[in-house]
């Protein structure tokens, strides 16, 4: 089988876009347009490695805007669009790929179907590239008057993904390097080498302008959003710390659990089964399965996160309610919140840590274990 590498470029400072934030870490419907561009190319499942190229300085941002996703870290761009690509190619070469897709992180609306065409053309050994025949009637202005009528036939407007063999286009961007060009086919055609043309999607639009994010905005359309409940208990035992919202809390008791008995993540986790209508943990992860012996319950709530994926799907927000006598939870409450919302993969903004006692009363008031509540929401598209 060969391998391919997604090579998805965001080294942009937003220049054109006048915003202070560059705009592939702005969001769209309340994910960043590069998490986007990036989770269309992880969810593939004819693409093995993702890699993100991104500007100097960026690497906070970049943190923050794909935290969760399971990626080798990014590549630092050049000057241009055209450097940017060639130091990701080079960080290839380590560990070259057969193939590799290049695509703009400022398309954030890429389908499954595009990439899947642009595959299916590197199948027949040809590199491709997404593309549009252009409907409009084309002028060339000389300044605001027409200065002439350009025949379109055979015009076409490229967008990405592109792609290609890898030693080729590593081969064509150091050859080339001096040669300007705001695509890599551009590159391959200056080396005289064949690329196919396969048809791209009217909403695989880059965001370039402020008023491209209100276009895309209306393509993605209003999300559906629903609401899963979750609730948790384990009691308490022998030991000396309890897992908690992801966070290990020295305790003078351990408690009773098949896995590590994390009451947080669990009633999260059915938080988000509940949303999508997905059954409960113990039908996903049977207590009886001795695979999760003791096992670390953020594969849980990964697990659930990945299923809500799968629908199109992703956390808005989620609150979660520890209720003990003890442990104290304030003291690891920014801990809590940031794990869950890396597993998550959302911004700590979007994620709650609550903690009450019930007055000595009941069973959690008496000390005999740790219940926990959750509520999260969740956007599907
Ligand atoms: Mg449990």
């Amino acid at each position: 089988m060969k391998r391919t590498v997604a090579l998805v470029v965001a080294a942009g400072t937003g220049q054109r876009f006048g915003s202070d934030v560059p705009k592939q870490f702005l969001p769209l419907g309340g994910v960043p347009i590069l998490r986007r561009a990036v989770e269309a190319f992880v969810r593939h499942p004819r693409i093995d490695a993702v890699r993100v190229v991104i500007g100097p300085g960026q690497e906070d941002a970049c943190a923050r805007a794909l935290s969760g996703l399971d990626l080798a870290a990014p590549v630092t761009g050049g000057a241009t669009r055209q450097a940017s690509v060639r130091l990701g190619l080079e960080a290839l070469v380590a560990d070259p790929p057969d193939r590799v897709l290049v695509h703009d992180g400022g398309r954030p609306l890429v389908s499954a179907a595009v990439i899947d065409r642009v595959l299916d053309a590197l199948d027949g050994d040809a590199a491709a590239i997404a593309a549009l025949p252009v409907t409009d009637t084309l002028k060339r202005g000389d300044g605001d008057t027409i200065a002439a009528t350009v025949d379109r036939a055979g015009l076409w407007a490229a967008q990405t993904p592109q792609g290609f063999p890898f030693p080729a286009l590593l081969d064509a961007h150091r050859r080339f390097a001096d040669h300007p060009a705001t695509d890599d086919a551009s590159l391959f055609e200056v080396a005289g080498l064949p690329v196919a043309l396969v048809p791209g999607d009217p909403d695989n639009i880059k965001v370039t302008m402020p008023d491209d994010l209100a276009r895309a905005e209306r393509i993605l359309g209003p999300a559906e959003v629903r609401t899963g409940l979750g609730y948790d208990v384990h009691r308490f035992g022998p030991g000396d710390h309890v897992m908690l919202c992801g966070v290990r809390v020295p305790h003078d008791r351990g408690v009773v659990a098949h896995s590590d008995g994390d009451v947080g993540l669990h009633a999260l986790t059915d938080a988000i089964l509940g949303a999508i209508g997905a059954g409960d943990i113990g039908q996903h992860f049977p207590p009886s399965d001795p695979r999760w012996r003791g096992a670390s319950s953020d594969r849980f709530l990964r697990h659930a996160v990945d299923l809500l994926g799968e629908r199109g799907g992703r956390v808005v927000n989620a609150d979660v309610t520890i209720v003990c006598e003890r442990p104290k939870v304030g003291p690891h409450r920014t801990a809590m919140v940031a794990r869950m919302a890396e597993i998550l993969g959302v911004t700590p903004d979007r994620v709650s840590v609550k903690a009450t006692t019930s007055e000595t009363m009941g069973f959690t008031g008496r000390g005999e274990g740790l219940a926990a509540q959750a509520v999260a929401t969740v956007a599907l598209r």
